[in-house]
């Protein structure tokens, strides 16, 4: 049940403090920036395509709770329809590297790329290592 608070209902869902939820969701988005551009260059080449998955959902989730927190369910369902698109553009489109673990996306979204733009690698082979090698043992 959501309480309605003086400003109205449909303004925001508690009573919190906007100004701290404010600060809270700008340093959020600081750390992940931060951390994202650590991990962007020290991660293995293997892990880069499962994260990205993950943490496109995580952060696409986390955009929308801070949008219901700061401007209501209005808010949250006018931001929802472009969060899923992007998100679900970002997890089809994108693709990493299993072998250079660089980042490659079409300029125009698509066609999704099939070939690593900076090594020329396959990027649909299989980023488990324990997959080629088994591979390699059958053949
Ligand atoms: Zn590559």
């Amino acid at each position: 049940m959501i309480a309605c608070h003086v400003g109205g209902c449909g303004v925001t869902p508690f009573d919190w403090n906007q100004d701290v939820i404010g600060q809270v969701f700008f340093a959020t988005w600081i750390v992940l920036v931060i951390a994202g551009v650590i991990f962007h260059f020290t991660a293995p080449p293997a892990w880069k395509q499962k994260v990205w998955t993950y943490a496109t959902v995580g952060v696409g989730l986390l955009f929308l709770a801070f949008v219901y927190l700061l401007g209501g369910l209005l808010a949250f369902y006018f931001a929802a329809i472009p969060v899923v698109l992007i998100t679900c553009l970002n997890l089809t489109t994108v693709k990493f590297c299993p072998q250079c673990g660089a980042l490659n996306r079409s300029p125009f979204i698509f066609p999704v790329p099939k070939f690593c733009n900076k090594c020329g690698s396959d990027l649909d082979a299989s980023t488990e290592p324990d997959d080629d090698s088994r591979d390699l043992r059958n053949r």
